[in-house]
């Protein structure tokens, strides 16, 4: 019912939309363009996936396959990446260079398509890259943004924020209609430096979102009223394009994955299957963020002092490939850790699913990193996060959750150096840990707070939600461009 059926001399043609989607790096980027592919897909609008090859990690081949062999209906089209090379720059940065880049490779894919495209949308790593080939091609440009309203508030106002304060680093950046200012410590350090590749790349971005014809996020208004309004009403940056809420963007539904989990039933998911309702703590740091050494020691004996039954996803290096080959848990725990947890914590060093541990009926909280496809994703399930943030974008989505009442952000933990913040900090004791999240679970007006979010997830993803209306509406107007 979302196409649009218009009359032809007594013949009704129904005009199908087909959309480009062009995902980034690392499945913080590439969850949402995923999700919004699938559920596209499923409102009837045809997509062609553009897949930047070769990847960086096995847990976006996996998330790729397995849309793949879920949604026969989507086509997959691989951009064949030029050879870029940065040594020093990390993994998953020097593959937003590398796809930039390859700018000039995306031309003839776009216009090989058939039927031809209605519209492009695009990850905001690539967007100043690539939208003088979408533009020049006259296709509607829609970007995928990957964290908070607030980080697209931040990078709405950068490039003037960067001007005001010439080479020097920034302090605190007001960000108008949203009543917030954000403190330099908040700010994602990269951006303190306009030399960094990062800080280059989100300047450039942010003045190419005067360019774009609207910008898909994944968050909701019980996260994010007031920030959103203040995006879509101009007072942020006059000439944004619409900001289109589209969150919680639900997992997709993979028959392939579903099948895989059920065969690692024998380990966590099984394990969490015997524990009571709402008692897990489900511990994990996103895909690429690596916790030193002597940080992972020290959390797991907080965990163990804590008391609370857990799941632990250990990382200890920034892409998954090479953690294959890495470490032993032996070696970082010490021999006798799981022997002195025993049935009460579960501790894996492989990829989990996720969305189905937070699923679970057994997990309550959720010791995070603050990334935002976490935040989300907790707050659909209605989760409690416990938030440690480290680099990049997390101290802002952490706020933003602390604000709302989806989760705790645990200040005293500090920013921890998981090699990407320019800081040294000192390790967090594991008494310390543990006793603050003995506490944390115990938080009742947290768990009231997050099952009130909870429902407005659902309602707004739900038939008639903001969320559901938003995609409507957008398939809709392409349809009737046609
Ligand atoms: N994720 C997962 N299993 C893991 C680690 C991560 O499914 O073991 C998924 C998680 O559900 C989320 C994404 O990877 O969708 C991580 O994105 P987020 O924004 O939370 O953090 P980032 O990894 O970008 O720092
Ligand atoms: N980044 C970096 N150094 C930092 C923080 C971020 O190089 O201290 C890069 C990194 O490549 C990351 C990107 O900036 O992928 C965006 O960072 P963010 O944490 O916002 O998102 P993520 O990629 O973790 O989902």
């Amino acid at each position: 019912d979302l196409q649009s059926s218009a009359s032809n001399g007594g013949l009704t043609v129904t005009v199908v939309p087909h959309v480009a989607m062009i995902p980034s790096a690392g499945m913080g980027h590439l969850s949402i363009s995923v999700r919004l592919a699938a559920t596209l897909a499923s409102h009837g609008c045809l997509v062609t996936f553009i897949t930047p090859r070769p990847l960086v990690s096995d847990g976006e081949s996996r998330a790729i396959a397995d849309l793949h062999s879920s949604y026969p209906q989507i086509r997959f089209l691989d951009l064949r990446l030029l050879p870029f090379d940065a040594p020093d720059v990390d993994p998953f940065l020097r593959q937003f260079e590398t796809i930039r880049r390859s700018a000039s490779l995306l031309q003839p894919l776009l216009t090989s398509v058939t039927p031809p495209l209605s519209a492009v949308i695009v990850d905001i790593s690539l967007l100043s890259a690539f939208v003088p080939v979408t533009k020049a091609l006259r296709l509607p440009t829609y970007v995928t943004f990957i964290s908070s309203a607030m980080m697209l508030a931040l990078l709405a106002v950068f490039p003037s924020v960067r001007k005001a304060a010439g080479d020097g680093p920034l302090a605190a950046v007001d960000i108008p209609g949203v009543g917030t200012s954000l403190p330099g410590s908040l700010i994602p350090p990269p951006l303190h430096d306009p030399k960094h590749l990062f800080a280059i790349q989100f300047l450039e971005n942010g003045e190419a979102l005067l360019q774009a014809d609207g910008v898909f996020i994944n968050t909701f208004s019980a996260l994010e009223a007031e920030t959103l309004a203040a995006l879509n009403a101009g007072t942020v940056m006059p000439g944004l394009p619409p900001v289109i809420a589209v969150g919680p963007q639900e997992p997709v539904k993979f028959e392939g994955a579903r099948r895989a989990a059920v065969a690692r039933r024998d380990s966590w998911a099984a394990w969490l299957d015997a524990q009571p309702p709402r008692s897990v703590l489900y511990v994990a740091f996103g895909n690429r963020t690596a916790l030193p050494k002597e940080q992972i020691r020290e959390l797991g004996v907080g965990l163990e002092k804590s008391g609370c039954r857990f799941l632990w996803v250990v990382k200890s290096k920034i892409v998954d490939r090479e953690d294959d080959a890495g470490v032993l848990l032996e070696d970082l725990l010490g021999e006798a850790y799981r022997e002195r947890v025993g049935e009460r914590g579960m501790v894996v060093k492989s990829w989990v699913d996720q969305d189905e541990v937070l699923a679970h009926p057994s997990v309550g909280g959720f010791l995070s990193h603050a990334g935002w496809n976490s935040v989300a994703e907790a707050a659909l399930q209605g989760v409690r996060l416990f938030n440690w943030p480290s680099g990049g974008d997390q101290r802002v989505c952490a706020l933003v959750a602390d604000k709302c009442g989806a989760g705790v952000w645990v200040k005293e933990w500090g920013w921890s150096s998981s090699g990407r913040s320019n800081e040294e900090t000192p390790t967090v004791n594991g008494e310390d840990i543990g006793k603050r999240l003995r506490e944390l679970m115990g938080d009742a007006a947290l768990c009231e707070s997050t099952a009130r979010i909870r429902e407005a997830a659902l309602r707004s993803v739900g038939v008639g939600g903001m969320s559901y209306e938003a995609l409507r509406s957008f398939i809709a107007g392409l349809a009737a461009r046609e």
